[in-house]
This record gives structure tokens, C-alpha cells and sequence, in this order.
């Protein structure tokens, strides 16, 4: 088989490490990237199945190659990811020149899969139990987590790198098809999540981003000691080369003191919680089966405001579930309103087949109704937004410098001696400044000029010595 692989990822932070760890598994085995798909002789998808949304852009995905594959049937085409567990065979029914269908967890059997398509064996299918086809051990180890290996290539930037400490979730919001698609949820052991970190730190990562459905709620038990993610990240802290540690995505519910505390406490753990209250209105959360009310969710921000003043909150929100009234919307503006989230992430409904919401309510809210709350809800997240990022007008922040900026990129300056460059503040705010494409990787001081809602606009500090000791100066390293 030649080994040319290109894969296109989309959905949640969970798919972008999957794949980095696909291609890692499958480099190992001779693969080189292809530039794009027409020059790979295997072309991988990394699907989503969140939102209808994503599904049909994956389908026209496959549609558009049909033709090519026809042209070209020794290439092989692997769809993976979260759509593959849960659609399986209606892929080959949809696309039937696909030649590999393997869910989130079967990634580890993907190489020697590819080997038997590329041998004749025909199309080839992994997908994991659902979640009441046998004993829960047994599902639980048919979605196997695969985090063996690192590809530091693969990462959105060499210096920072997600690392899974969880995999699946037992939640079952109603709304959700991730419990179906991703299995139970499971802590992985602590002493893999430190190894890994030391592999991270040692290939000059200076941020890691924990990653897991609830992550707040990871706990492992052995030998009857139980750790909890509190544990992890004061285990983490003492990792030499590690200098920010992020987590995400929080349930509100398992948003205890002691994590809190250690937020506070531990100066690598960054200020910025995401902790997604999906709607403002207790009827429709219990609906949406969330586990809590609105005034528990606002204890739990009184909470963090107290213990953590400075913290940048981001919330999620879904507008349009089934049965939300003007009423149970305008509960969820109230509190996206008091709240005074850094950002806020919102999506109109999408029926997923397959979940309880699904099963048990209608999709009854229309598309324009959706359309109109998404849109007053986002111009109110935006107001606060701009609002809140005013407060950084003239002040200084220590930023980790990711890359050049999009517009760099597309106007493919991002090579010259300085060029715009972007990067993130402790509390996960991006900075867009410029400065010389060696400071990438470095965490350097900027100062604010300007803001939009969702951006600070900088300049990079350069020290001067003189007579009076150092002057900080604005200027361009
Ligand atoms: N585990 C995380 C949590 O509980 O917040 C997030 C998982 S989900 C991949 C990310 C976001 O997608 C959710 O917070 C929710 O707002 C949104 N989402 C999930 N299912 C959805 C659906 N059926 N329609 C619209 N949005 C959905
Ligand atoms: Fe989905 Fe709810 Fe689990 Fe998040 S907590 S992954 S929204 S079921």
C-alpha cells in the first residue's frame, strides 16, 4: 500500500486529539501527510454528531467523492469518529464506495484495519457496544481509550496539547447523543495521565488542556484511594515546563470547593472555567434531564466569583429545545444578562435520533423562531463580551504566542520578519498582536490598546535598561 495519508477533522476538542493520535499510530506504520486529498492514498474523515449539521457536511463530504473514487479505486476512504459509531453500516448504504467505518473506540485497530482493505479483504467495520448491547464492563471495554502515543505535529501548536483524562460520559442529557456515541465514562488511571504529561513537558509543551465530557467530574479508584481532578492538577502543577494547565468542559453540579481551590491556589491552573448551563429556564433543564435548577447554577457562580474573582467563565446555551416558551427563553437572556459570561457558545436545537429528547419530545420550535433567539442571544453575549473586554484597555497580560493570525495566514505573510501573530492570555482570552515569528511558543508580555468582543489588540513589551532600572517600553521583538 502506498502510505499517504490525509485526514479532515471536525466536531469537539475529543476528535482533534483522536486524530493527532491516528496519525501518530499510523505514521509509526510508514504513513507520511498529504498535503491534501488529492495526493493521499487514504483519506480519513473525523466525524461529528452533535448537531444533523455536521452529519450532512460529512455526508456531501462523501458525496463529492464518488467520481474520484471511481477514478481512483485503489485509494481508500475511512470514515471515523463519532458518526461512525452511530450510523455504522448506513454509511456503506449512503456511500458505498467507503471502504472503513470505526468508531471513537476502535481508533487503535485502524492500522492493521487499513492493511486488510489494502490486502483485498473488502470494507471494514469497528464500532463499540451500544449502551445496552451486554454488561456495562464489557461496553466499557469496547470503547477502549487510545492515547498511546503523541504527534507533536498534529498539535494546533507544538506548545500546547490536549490530554484526555476522560473518556464517554454517563450524563444522558436528553438533548445528547455523546453518551450513545462515546460510551460510559471512564477516569483514565492518574499515573498514565502524569506519563503523559512529562512526554508533553519533555517536547517543550508549556500548556495542557485536560480534556473530557464532564471533566470536573473524572474520579479513578484504586487501591482504595480515589482521585479526583483536584488531585490531578496539583499533581500536574509539579511538572517542570508546564506553566498553564486548563480543563475542559465542566458540569455545573460537580463544580466542588476543592477544585475551586486548587484553581485558586495553584498559579499553573489558569483562571477560565467552561461550565455550560444550557438554558436559563428550570422547566426546559428538566427536560433537557441537566441534573439542576437555575438557582443551583447561580450558586455555583457566587461560588466561583468568591473564591475565584478574576475567573473568565464561558457558558454553552441551546435555544429552541423542545417546549421552550418566550417565557423560558427570556429566562435564559436573564441570566446570560447576570451571569456576565467572558463568552458564551450557542446553538439552536438539533433532534438527534437516538436520544431520549428524541424519543420523548417533539421538535416543535421552527427554524425561524430558532434563528431569532440564537441571534438576541448571541447580540446580548456579544454586548457583554465587548463590555468585559474593555476592562483590559491599557493593561498588560502575559500571553502564549500560538502562530500568525488568520489574516496573516491567508495573506500568507506569516513568514516574514514581523507579521501579525496571535496567541492567549491566561484566563484564555486571544490577544492578536505583532511581533516576529520566533516568539511563538514563548509566553511574552503584551499591552492592550484595543478590543472587540472577542479579541484584544496588543503590543509586545520590550524591556529597556537605563540608568532608572528597567523601563518598559511598547515595541516590536
Ligand atoms: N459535555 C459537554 C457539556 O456537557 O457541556 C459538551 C458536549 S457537546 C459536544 C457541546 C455542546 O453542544 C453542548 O454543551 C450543547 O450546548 C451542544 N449540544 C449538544 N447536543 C446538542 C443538540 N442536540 N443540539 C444542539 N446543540 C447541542
Ligand atoms: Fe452530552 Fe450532557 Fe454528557 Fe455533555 S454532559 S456530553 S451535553 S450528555
Amino acid at each position: 500500500m502506498n502510505k499517504r495519508l490525509y485526514i479532515e477533522t471536525v466536531g469537539c476538542q475529543m476528535n482533534v486529539l483522536d486524530s493527532e493520535m491516528v496519525v501518530a499510530s499510523l505514521r509509526k506504520r510508514g504513513f507520511e501527510l498529504a498535503g491534501d486529498l488529492a495526493g493521499a492514498d487514504v483519506i480519513l474523515f473525523n466525524t461529528c454528531s452533535v448537531r444533523e449539521q455536521a452529519e450532512n457536511k460529512t455526508y456531501s463530504a462523501l458525496g463529492r467523492l464518488r467520481s474520484f473514487k471511481k477514478a481512483h479505486p485503489e485509494k481508500i476512504v475511512g470514515v471515523m469518529g463519532c458518526m461512525a459509531q452511530k450510523d455504522q453500516k448506513l454509511i456503506f448504504d449512503r456511500a458505498p464506495y467507503v471502504d472503513l467505518v470505526v468508531g471513537p473506540g476502535q481508533l487503535a485497530r485502524i492500522p492493521d484495519l487499513l492493511e486488510s482493505i489494502a490486502a483485498g479483504k473488502g470494507p471494514q467495520m469497528a464500532v463499540s457496544l451500544g449502551r445496552k448491547e451486554g454488561p456495562v464492563e464489557e461496553i466499557k471495554r469496547s470503547h477502549e481509550t487510545f492515547d498511546p502515543l503523541r504527534d507533536p505535529t498534529m498539535r494546533p501548536t507544538p506548545s500546547q496539547a490536549y490530554l484526555r483524562i476522560q473518556i464517554g460520559c454517563d450524563k444522558f442529557c436528553t438533548y445528547c447523543i455523546v453518551p450513545m456515541t462515546r460510551g460510559p465514562e471512564q477516569g483514565r488511571p492518574p499515573e498514565q495521565i502524569l506519563a503523559e504529561a512529562r512526554i508533553l513537558a519533555d517536547q517543550g509543551c508549556k500548556e495542557i488542556t485536560l480534556i473530557g465530557q464532564t471533566v470536573n467530574s473524572y474520579r479513578y479508584a484504586s487501591g482504595g484511594r480515589t482521585t479526583r481532578l483536584a488531585d490531578l492538577l496539583h499533581a500536574l502543577s509539579d511538572i517542570d515546563g508546564i506553566q498553564r494547565l486548563k480543563f475542559v468542559t465542566n458540569y455545573p453540579k460537580d463544580m466542588t470547593d476543592d477544585l475551586l481551590l486548587a484553581v485558586r491556589d495553584l498559579p499553573k491552573c489558569s483562571p477560565y472555567l467552561h461550565v455550560p448551563a444550557q438554558s436559563g429556564s428550570n422547566d426546559v433543564l428538566a427536560r433537557m434531564k441537566r441534573g439542576y435548577t437555575v438557582e443551583d447554577y447561580c450558586e455555583m457562580m457566587g461560588r466561583i466569583r468568591a473564591t475565584i474573582p478574576h475567573a473568565a467563565v464561558t457558558s454553552d446555551f441551546i435555544v429552541g429545545f423542545s417546549g421552550e416558551s418566550e417565557a423560558d427563553f427570556q429566562k435564559t437572556y436573564d441570566l446570560v444578562a447576570e451571569c456576565r459570561f467572558k463568552n458564551s457558545f450557542i446553538f439552536k436545537y438539533s433532534e438527534r435520533p437516538g436520544t431520549k429528547g428524541a424519543e420523548l419530545y417533539p421538535d416543535d420550535i421552527p427554524h425561524e423562531v430558532k434563528n431569532r433567539r440564537n441571534n438576541e442571544l448571541l447580540a446580548l453575549q456579544n454586548r457583554i463580551s465587548e463590555q468585559e473586554s474593555q476592562r483590559f484597555l491599557g493593561e498588560r497580560v502575559e500571553v502564549l504566542v500560538e502562530g500568525p493570525s488568520d489574516r496573516a495566514r491567508h495573506r500568507g505573510e506569516e513568514h516574514g520578519e514581523v507579521v501579525q501573530l496571535t496567541g492567549r492570555t491566561h484566563d484564555d482570552r486571544i490577544v492578536v498582536f505583532d511581533g516576529n515569528p520566533r516568539l511563538v511558543g514563548e509566553i511574552i508580555p503584551i499591552a492592550i490598546y484595543d478590543v472587540s468582543p472577542h479579541t484584544l489588540f496588543g503590543a509586545v513589551v520590550t524591556e529597556h535598561v537605563s540608568g532608572a532600572g528597567l523601563q518598559p517600553a511598547f515595541g516590536i521583538l
